[in-house]
């Protein structure tokens, strides 16, 4: 999929970001409060500094056998009775995923920024299949028609009021002003019944065990275990980056995605290793007892193995989504993911754009950078992202010289 970056497109957007009141208070909000909130909880539990850390060592370790891994973890997801795929590109991926779906199917999905990768909702909805998403931020961005804007927080860029009058014209129900419960309940109501009726259940992962095939989720919301276990069909999406050794390993990426993303402790870490079973009559298994009957897995790689190549751009396979240098960063409390790219933005948005679309169009977007070093000093697993940043703004220089 080549999406053009057009550079005077991006700044338009960023400009009426700038000039939206409403969503420069949403912002303010949120980033003021996942900043006191991760600050606290780091003062209170240092071994979660220490076991952050462990993960940034593991998450190296991991990258430099990343083809090993992979072959490791078609190998187990096939012993667990699950079917795995490698999606080389986003074309691959989607075709994989429609060849399973069909068409005029009810599909829910729960958050995924890899669906948000390739496109999934819309191209499923082209292939006349009843599309919805679970996550309420998600479930908002689908109301308003617009892209997540931060990594594990999609609406961040709403106010409860813009919320509820969203929730309220797209539903037509009627929700008092500024209500969370309310839009929430109202949102659950609408879900439930979406969710038990779904033909097929869609989900992301925080992490792929290789030596067990196991997928591993974190979350709050409960819909991640709806949406994949309820529908008997199950697809999980898996950015080749996300899959580490050992089941031990997935389990501390997913506590240190929860913790600097302030949501420490989730209230939900599922774990699913193939897809529900039972054989209590004579020891004879049979799929699908209450859960899913089957459990796609698309392994997704778009850029990801070349990038695990590059001495500059590997560091970005280290990241484990948490958006701490998002609400760290002086620019993307401005912008939110208006700046850096079609799904991902801000530091770490821009560089994997570089590594999924464009390098180059990812290196104009970088220009915006200040150069600050405050999203060096957020992440978890010390990732050097101004330093991806400057790398990509000279390789703009590079291919400027060259005409
Ligand atoms: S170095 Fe750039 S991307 Fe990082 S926090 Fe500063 S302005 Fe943001
Ligand atoms: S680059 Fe680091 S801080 Fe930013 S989302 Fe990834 S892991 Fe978190």
């Amino acid at each position: 999929m080549k999406v053009k970056l057009e550079a005077d497109m991006v700044l338009d957007e960023i400009s009426k970001a700038l000039d939206n009141i409403e969503f420069q208070e949403a912002l303010r909000r949120a980033s003021t409060n996942n900043q006191v909130k991760v600050a606290q909880l780091l003062t209170e539990k240092p071994e979660l500094i220490e076991l952050a850390k462990e993960v940034g060592s593991l998450k190296r370790r991991s990258v430099e056998s990343l083809r090993e891994l992979v072959e490791k973890a078609v190998e187990s997801l096939r012993k667990i009775a699950a079917k795995p795929y490698y999606a080389e590109t986003v074309e691959e991926a989607r075709k994989l995923i429609g060849d399973i779906v069909g068409s005029g199917k009810r599909v829910v999905m729960a958050k995924s920024m890899a669906a948000t990768e390739i496109g999934l909702r819309q191209y499923l909805e082209s292939l006349n299949n009843e599309v919805w998403e679970t996550d309420l931020g998600e479930f908002l961005i689908q109301l308003e028609g617009s892209k997540p804007m931060h990594a594990i927080a999609p609406a961040v860029h709403m106010t409860r009021e813009r919320a509820s009058t969203l929730v309220a014209e797209k539903l037509k129900v009627g929700i008092p002003k500024g209500g969370v419960e309310d839009i929430v309940s109202t949102v659950r109501m609408f879900l439930r019944d979406k969710i038990v009726t779904a033909d097929v259940g869609v989900s992301g992962a925080n992490a792929l065990a290789a030596d067990t095939g196991a997928i591993v989720l974190v979350e709050n919301e409960s819909n991640i275990r709806l949406v994949t276990s309820a529908p008997p069909t199950h697809i999980a999406i898996v950015p080749i980056d996300k899959i580490v050794p050992t089941l031990i390993e997935a389990f501390k990426v997913a506590i240190v995605q929860a913790t600097y993303a302030g949501l420490y402790p989730p209230t939900y870490i599922n774990i699913i290793a193939g897809p529900s079973s039972t054989a209590d009559i004579e020891q004879i298994r049979v799929y699908g007892a209450q859960g899913p009957r089957e459990l796609h897995v698309i392994l997704l790689d778009n850029g990801r193995m070349k990038a695990s190549k590059d001495p500059v751009l590997k560091e970005q396979l280290y990241c484990i989504r948490c958006g701490r240098c998002q609400f760290e960063c002086p620019v993307w409390i401005h912008t939110a993911n208006t700046w850096g790219g079609p799904t991902y933005g801000g530091p770490m948005g821009i560089v994997w754009t570089a590594i999924t679309l464009d390098p180059i169009e990812a290196g104009k977007l970088a220009y915006l950078c200040l150069g600050c070093g405050r999203c060096d000093e957020a992440c978890p697993v010390n990732i050097n992202i101004s330093m991806e940043l400057r790398h990509l703004k000279m390789l703009v220089v590079q291919a400027s010289k060259r005409g």
